[in-house]
């Protein structure tokens, strides 16, 4: 089969994204893209995710046309092979709706950027996309740009968008994201929530590539 493993890991990423609460039921959707041949393996469209095994998952090209699988891919392929066409350094994105984060979403609210972990993962507050209908160009379009050089992005009265070059990075993306959101809310409750500086925020981001974690 086509990109088996690939698949496999794709399928693990989504039953993990909901034992963790990041999703629930089968909103949200998640992708990798093969670095030999550019194909993106996605989720098909609205199955249970315990069901799924690796020939469920949708081989596609970055315009969405199917090379492999008898699914229908993710309502959202446009989302994630928009970012992948504008970004050569994503090569996993990971869609959620997990709740704190899509609170704010719902007020169309940017994520201040209080917590270290945000400063360095979006490089200053998580910022929400406008509202366009879930599945549609517009929503890619306008969700890409204001993703920018980010890793991750709010979508208005929906969810989140979290990207990396990794599947692991990119999970870990979303994670960040809805602690992030989860810790802004209580922040802000407690009052007086200190903004991290824009010229922190780059160090962060420089420190979380250069030091954090380790060597490939
Ligand atoms: P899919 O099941 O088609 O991926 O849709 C879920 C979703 O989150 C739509 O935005
Ligand atoms: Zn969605």
């Amino acid at each position: 089969m086509l990109l088996e493993a690939i698949r496999s890991t794709v399928i693990e990423t989504a039953r993990r994204a909901r034992r963790d609460r990041l999703v629930h039921s089968t909103f949200g959707n998640f992708s990798i893209r093969d670095r030999d041949t550019g194909y993106v393996c996605i989720t098909p469209s609205g199955l249970d995710y315990d069901s799924l095994t690796p020939s469920d998952i949708v081989v596609v090209d970055l315009d969405g046309r199917t090379v492999d699988g008898n699914r229908r891919p993710s309502i959202e392929t446009p989302l994630h092979t928009e970012v992948y066409k504008r970004r050569k350094d994503v090569m996993a994105v990971v869609h959620t709706h997990s709740a704190y984060a899509t609170a704010w979403a719902c007020c169309r609210k940017d994520v201040p950027v209080v917590l270290a972990e945000v400063a360095a993962a979006a490089g200053g507050p998580i910022k929400c996309a406008p509202y366009r209908p879930m599945g549609s160009s517009e929503l890619a379009v306008v969700t890409a740009d204001a993703l920018g050089d980010s890793a991750i992005v709010l979508m208005a009265s929906h969810g989140v968008l979290a990207v990396g070059p990794t599947m692991d990075s990119a999970y870990n993306n979303a994670v960040i994201a809805e602690e992030g959101a989860r810790i802004a809310l209580y922040a802000n409750l407690i009052g007086e929530a200190v903004a991290i500086s824009e010229e922190e925020c780059v160090s962060l981001v420089r420190i979380a590539r250069d030091k954090y974690g380790q060597d490939a």
